[in-house]
């Protein structure tokens, strides 16, 4: 099917770097990449990652420099806003931010209540995009099928809705079996991200997929409620092919 534009990408296309000043993660999600990445072959190569996905702050990071126009994702190897990360990490990071006001920096977390704590200070960041990965809406399947310890997707979609005005994105990726596609792309919508990417799974997990069909109207009628939305790796569940 020739429909998705990114297909077979795994990185958003948005992205022009990637910069880990904060890196580890305890979510323990099954389909985690970067897990993955950092326990085999980065921890050997990288002094960065010798202690493996542990969550480190990595001081030296905080010197980089960016140009004006880049669109950088923060701490892809990890989630920075998880609730282990101590908040004096987090507003060092955004002390940089703010030195480069005309670019854009993409935060992207399974524990959004942690920006619901810092939004006072999150939305003065008009360079940055705060965003969640939702995968699904049902939050029985995630659990049962012990996807992830990160909250369920209802409280991540609640604290994204309250977010106010704060820029924001959602990825639905990997996506999930999901309620329906009305409903989810309502509970999205309701978020009001600036865009959102949905894609299967590219590593094969056997996750409990929706069929073709439901996630292309899922995309259709997030479409219809004036989303962006960015195609990823858009295929067959692996159950259908
Ligand atoms: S939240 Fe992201 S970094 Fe953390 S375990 Fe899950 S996939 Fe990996």
């Amino acid at each position: 099917m020739a429909r998705s534009r990114y297909a077979g990408s795994r990185m958003f296309h948005l992205v022009t770097r990637t910069w880990n000043p904060i890196t580890g993660c305890l979510h323990g999600c099954v389909y985690c990449w970067s897990r993955r990445l950092v326990e085999t072959r980065l921890r050997w190569i990288t002094r960065k990652y010798r202690h493996g996905f542990k969550p480190a702050f990595h001081e030296e990071e905080l010197s980089e420099l960016f140009k004006p126009g880049e669109f950088v994702f923060v701490s892809d190897m990890g989630d920075m806003f998880g609730d282990w990360v101590p908040e004096e990490w987090i507003m060092r990071v955004l002390d940089v931010v703010r030195r480069f006001p005309k670019t854009t920096f993409l935060f992207l977390t399974k524990n959004p209540r942690r920006y619901h704590v810092l939004k006072g200070t999150l939305c003065l960041y008009r360079n940055a995009i705060f965003g969640a990965t939702i995968e699904t809406d049902i939050d029985d399947l995630y659990a049962g099928h012990r996807i992830s310890g990160a909250t369920t997707p209802s409280e991540r979609i609640q604290c994204m809705r309250s977010l106010g005005a704060l820029r924001k994105m959602v990825s639905i990726e990997p996506v999930i079996e999901f309620s329906n596609p009305k409903t989810f792309a309502e509970r999205v919508a309701e978020i009001e991200p600036e865009f959102v990417y949905v894609g299967y799974d590219n590593y094969n997990n056997k996750l409990p997929e929706p069929p073709l069909s439901k996630t292309l109207e899922l995309i259709d009628t997030l479409r219809s409620h004036g989303i962006e939305v960015y195609e990823k790796t858009i295929r067959k569940a692996w159950w259908e092919q």
